[in-house]
C-alpha cells in the first residue's frame, strides 16, 4: 500500500502566483538559490535542498509548515516533509514564472 500524506488540510494556497522574483529569504540576505519552492500553507517562497541556505527547509523547520511544491519550470510535485513523501497535487493550479538561479542551475 502506498504511504498517504496526512497533511493535505495544510494545503491553503491552491493558485500558485503569477511570477516570483526568487528566495524571499536569499534576496533579503543577498544569497543565491539553485531551485525554488513554494510553501503551500502560506506562499512562503524558498530555495531548495541544493542552495547553500537551504530556506524552503527552514521555513518549514520553523513554521512547521508540512508541504512545498517545486515551482521550477515544468515540474509538478510537492514535497511533505514530516511524511518524506513526494507527491502530485492535483488541486494546485497555475504556472509561476521565475527568474533563473543566480548560481546558473
Ligand atoms: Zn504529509
Ligand atoms: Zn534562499
Ligand atoms: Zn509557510
Amino acid at each position: 500500500m502506498a504511504a498517504a500524506c496526512s497533511h493535505l488540510d495544510h494545503v491553503l494556497v491552491t493558485e500558485l502566483p503569477d511570477a516570483v522574483d526568487g528566495c524571499a529569504d536569499c534576496l533579503e540576505a543577498g544569497t543565491r538559490w539553485v531551485h525554488l519552492r513554494i510553501c503551500l500553507e502560506c506562499g512562503h517562497v524558498g530555495c531548495c535542498d541544493s542552495s547553500p541556505m537551504r530556506h524552503a527547509t527552514a521555513h518549514a523547520r520553523q513554521t512547521r509548515h508540512p508541504i512545498v511544491r517545486s515551482i521550477e519550470p515544468g515540474e509538478d510535485w510537492s514535497w511533505c516533509y514530516p511524511d518524506q513523501l513526494a507527491m502530485v497535487i492535483p488541486e494546485i493550479h497555475g504556472h509561476t514564472r521565475i527568474p533563473p538561479s543566480p548560481l546558473g542551475a
